[in-house]
């Protein structure tokens, strides 16, 4: 847990949030200034910064969250209509929060 970060608030409980996932390794919930019809984030637990912070025993942690970008999609009825999923990396990558978090987007007409 990192000090002032939001997404540990949020994933810890302390900021309540709906999660329309959860297991041990990560949660997911609805962003909250959404940039398409369906825009859900998919946030491990674990406090790692960005995409370059990852290490060797992060390995299931990225499976894992990219299974369930492919799940939520799903489950939201995007799969074949299609969608995004987008890591944004660094303040030059547009990464605003500085938590891990795979975006998944879709839903347009
Ligand atoms: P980034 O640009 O860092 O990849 O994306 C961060 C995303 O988190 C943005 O799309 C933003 O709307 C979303 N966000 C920021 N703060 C909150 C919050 O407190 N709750 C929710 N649900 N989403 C948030
Ligand atoms: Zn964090």
């Amino acid at each position: 847990m990192e000090k002032d970060c939001i997404f540990c608030k949020i994933v810890n409980g302390e900021t309540p949030t709906k999660f329309l996932f959860e297991n041990d390794t990560l949660v997911v919930f609805k962003d909250i200034n959404p940039e398409a019809p369906t825009h859900l984030l998919i946030v491990p637990r674990k406090h790692i910064r960005c995409i370059n912070n990852l290490t060797e025993e992060d390995r299931e942690i990225v499976s894992e969250i990219v299974m369930t970008g492919r799940d939520m999609a799903k489950k939201e009825g995007i799969s074949e209509s299609g969608f995004k999923l987008l890591f944004n990396v660094e303040k030059g990558g547009g990464q605003v929060i500085f938590h891990l978090h795979l975006h998944l987007l879709g839903g347009w007409e």
